[in-house]
């Protein structure tokens, strides 16, 4: 059974997953140096890790619900990504990047937002490197809103 990207998280899977896939807070000089994203679903560790200055700036990028996408395809389909994945263009990172832009536009984000404010720039540098990719997923997202 597939996890359909027209089936958003709602705020219970979101709860559910929470509780069982903690936070795990990381120090920045700790962080993986030249790592785009500020957070990680753990696959080995079950927990999703978190740079702390990211985690204290309120997930503006809602990089939390991303990796709480992969935490809930794990445990309900367990989905895991395949040897041969491409990131980030894949079928996993489909469905975590349009769950994250559809809550994003519902906040009334918009990808000027993400291109200047200064919250963003952990989400503007991945629409700098992969940017065909992610302007596909948030055209998908625009579609599903
Ligand atoms: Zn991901």
């Amino acid at each position: 059974m597939w996890f359909s990207c027209y089936d958003q998280l709602d705020d219970k899977d979101l709860e559910y997953m929470m509780s069982i896939y903690p936070i795990k807070l990381i120090e920045d000089e700790d962080w993986p140096n030249g790592k785009l994203c500020p957070t990680e679903f753990s696959y080995s560790d079950k927990d999703i890790k978190v740079k702390k200055s990211y985690y204290l700036l309120g997930d503006p990028c809602l990089w939390l619900m991303h990796e709480y996408v992969h935490a809930f395809m794990l445990n309900v389909h367990g989905t895991r990504p395949k040897i041969n994945d491409k990131y980030p263009d894949n079928s996993i990172e489909t469905c975590a990047f349009v769950n994250q832009f559809r809550r994003l536009i519902a906040n009334g984000v918009n990808t000027d937002t993400i291109m200047n404010n200064v919250k963003f720039k952990c989400l503007k540098r991945y629409f700098i490197e992969y940017s065909d990719i992610m302007n596909k997923y948030w055209n998908r997202a625009m579609e599903l809103t």
